[in-house]
């Protein structure tokens, strides 16, 4: 048994009680785990920083500076003394020792001060620094970085205080160092330029300078996430290579017959996804991908040539969508692209009738139909394709695994090119609109193919976001009721949270009961469309609001108010204090898609928390739904981002950050990359150790994710 594998309570100084602390508190019960355990960050003593660099109040810093004035305040409870470096001023605050330091701070006099900035009235100030005579300062050569390790109020109390931990970890250090065995290859280290395993172990917790400190944190970094990287892509080689695709080999006629028709020329970013789509599709394997763009940013129009892609080469394609209404608004949207070529499109849903449904059934197997938008009625036992090349699904949440996994059943004729004889399994393009942050699609569906629609189509007029509180009311109204004789058209969007639901259908029933009071028929029309309402009057509500005959449309959130209504200018969202970051930003994108004007008002209560305080001035400050997911993942950590629950992935990265770290994941998945087109099976000698990584436990949790589709 290794060192590494001892209990900590034995090392000196922990003794069993805090041993069992530190096992339920933070995790750590061996010599090797707590070796492991990192500092968040460091009381960094080694440099200088100039008053007029000081941009945030994330961490201590050091700067020299010559008091100018002092003055005590609040009846000389308080010293305040400002102080200059000839950058820039700032102020130094004492409450204890306030006599002491009055003697101490003589204006004229030098000094070094380290402490922590704190935002104070748009500048920064320090609260107690520590000053040292600059002499001292640098005599004791106070080139020192102290590690502070991750704590607990339960730990802090037992004595375990920053000093403490970096007493036991030297202890650890000492003890196991010459043990720790390197995990990475010796030309993984040499090609990227990576310290070895001991010393960045050693550096990260008594790093010498902030260049040692620099190196070994990149060096476990990119551990972390190539190590990760690998055995998510080692699973998608495995795949790829086993299952075999449709060969797509060329474009086609109606693709080009439709591209030159095009109303608008393509943004670059949809060019480009085209291409890797039109990649995919070509390389003999199955297409998985992930088609990612906010709302607007244009996926029919990918979603169209895509499937023209299928047609070209005598496939079919269909086209599935979350709702109803969402169907039928992708099959009017389609229809009008394809109005160029004399491909034939066909929508089928829960409400198509029975002479129609026939129809469109045999069309579908004798292949006369190329392409078809449908709900889940598509996934229908009794719906059978011809030969189904493309699969293309919008949402991807909505649609369950074997659901979607029946697809593969529902061709009549053989699929060409398979030696097994076996049909080969359609492409699938996955699209969604929910803005996942790159560096945790890439981990989440870390074997798919991930595109990103990353730029708007031009034209598109911001939406201007505002918060208001209930005080704000009456003025609100009077803005819809200027926006309603403009001819535009309202949404207000209520809550509805799974746990408080009776609770929130009241409160929308009242908004409702207000609304109408506050706009009465005539000469306006309220529509209200909820999930306890049927399927037609539903549908019959909702058209009301998308043909223009209704112009307030209240409704819950999780009401698909997805339908395209280009007429509707302002958003209200009620309680919005209750709604995550994504969600939000997915209510307000249903604003904005006209050539008027648009509005997002977002109502709170006058007592928020600060994260909903930080959320709603987000929301107000920005559009970019990619910047407000990662915020979101910022705030609430990447376990919570909306979609990360059901994939089942532990995301738990212990040095690296989703959040802060894209570049360096992009250069390890890269790399990964590499390694493992040159090597795809790991089983060269020189890949030992990294076959070995990933036979232990941790990278197994990882689920194949390629098996959505
Ligand atoms: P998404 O499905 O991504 O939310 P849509 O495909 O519905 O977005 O497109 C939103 C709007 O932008 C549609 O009205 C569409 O016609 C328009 N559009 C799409 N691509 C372009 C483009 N390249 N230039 C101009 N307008 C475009
Ligand atoms: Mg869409």
């Amino acid at each position: 048994m290794s060192e590494l594998d001892t209990a900590i309570q034995y090392l000196p100084g922990v003794g069993p009680k805090r041993a069992e602390l530190l096992k339920k508190e933070l995790e750590v019960s061996t010599f090797g785990e707590l070796l492991r355990l990192y500092p968040y960050r460091y009381i960094d003593k080694s440099s200088i920083t100039r008053i007029c660099d000081i941009r945030s109040e994330d961490a201590y810093i050091q700067f020299k500076a010559t008091v100018q004035t002092t003055e005590l305040k609040g009846n000389g409870k308080r010293l305040s003394a400002i102080v200059s470096d000839g950058s820039g001023f700032t102020e130094v605050v004492f409450f204890k020792g306030v006599k002491w330091m009055n003697e101490k701070l003589k204006p004229g006099s030098e000094w070094i001060f380290f402490g922590k900035p704190q935002e104070y009235n748009g500048s920064f100030n320090f609260v107690h620094p520590d000053v040292d005579s600059p002499d001292k300062a640098v005599s004791q050569g106070s080139g020192r970085l102290t590690g502070v390790y991750p704590s607990t109020e339960r730990l802090k109390n037992s004595g375990v205080t920053v000093k403490w931990m970096n007493k036991i970890m030297a202890a650890a250090l000492n003890c196991c160092l010459p043990e720790i065995q390197e995990s990475l290859p010796d030309y993984v280290l040499a090609e990227k330029g990576l310290v070895d395993l001991r010393t960045a172990i050693r550096d990260i917790h008594f790093p010498a300078n902030q260049d040692a400190l620099q190196k070994a944190t990149y060096r476990l970094k990119f551990e972390e996430l190539f190590l990760l990287q690998l055995a998510l892509l080692k699973q998608k080689y495995v795949r790829s290579h086993g299952s075999r695709g449709i060969l797509m080999s060329k474009v086609g006629d109606a693709f080009n017959k439709c591209y030159e028709a095009l109303p608008f020329p393509l943004t670059g970013a949809q060019k480009r996804v085209i291409k890797e789509i039109r990649e995919d599709m070509k390389s003999g394997h199955q297409m998985n991908r992930l088609l990612q763009g906010d709302v607007g940013s244009g996926k029919t129009m990918v979603a169209v040539l895509s499937a023209l892609i299928a047609i070209g080469n005598g496939y079919q394609a269909c086209i599935m969508a979350p709702t109803e209404v969402l169907a039928q608004q992708h099959f009017r949207n389609i229809s009008k692209y394809l109005k160029a070529t004399d491909v034939k499109v066909a929508l089928l849903t829960g409400s198509s009738k029975a002479a129609e449904r026939r129809e469109i059934h045999a069309g579908l197997e004798d292949g006369s139909i190329g392409i078809i938008v449908g709900t889940h009625a598509l996934l229908e036992d009794n719906v059978m394709f011809y030969n189904l090349g493309l699969a293309i699904v919008d949402e991807q949440h909505r649609f369950g695994v074997e659901q979607r996994a029946k697809l593969w059943q529902k061709s009549r004729v053989k699929l060409a090119g398979d030696e097994a004889g076996d049909p080969l399994p359609p492409h699938v393009l996955v699209m969604t609109a929910t803005p996942i942050p790159r560096t945790l699609a890439m981990t989440l569906y870390g074997d798919l193919d991930v595109s990103v629609i990353d730029e708007m189509p031009p034209g598109r007029k911001p939406v201007q976001t505002m918060h208001a509180t209930d005080a704000k009311r009456l003025g609100l109204n009077n803005f819809i009721r200027d926006q309603i004789a403009l001819g535009r058209q309202i949404f207000v969007v209520y809550p509805l949270i799974f746990e408080s639901e009776k609770m929130d259908y009241k409160n929308l029933e009242q908004g409702f009961e207000q609304i109408v009071q506050a706009f009465p028929f005539p000469p306006y029309k309220t529509a209200i469309v909820h999930g306890q309402q049927s399927n037609d009057e539903k549908n019959f509500n909702m058209s009301a609001f998308a043909e223009g005959r209704a112009n307030i449309l209240v409704a819950t959130s999780v009401i698909e108010v997805g339908v395209d209504v280009p007429n509707a200018s302002v958003m209200v969202i009620e309680s919005a204090e209750r709604f995550g970051l994504s969600q939000l930003h997915q209510l307000r994108g249903r604003v904005g898609r006209g050539s008027e004007k648009s509005y997002c008002i977002l109502m709170t209560g006058p007592k928020m928390s600060k994260e909903s305080r930080h959320r709603i001035e987000l929301m107000c400050q920005t559009e970019n739904g990619f910047i407000l997911a990662e915020e979101d993942m910022k705030m609430r950590g990447p376990g919570d981002i909306e979609g990360t629950q059901q994939s089942g992935l532990p995301i738990n990265l212990q040095i690296a950050s989703l959040a802060q770290d894209g570049i360096l994941l992009n250069n390890a998945r890269a790399y990964a990359d590499k390694v493992l087109k040159a090597d795809p099976k790991l089983e060269n000698p020189d890949n030992e150790l990294l076959a070995k990584e990933l036979r232990q436990n941790k990278y197994r949790e990882y689920r194949d994710y390629s098996k959505i589709s």
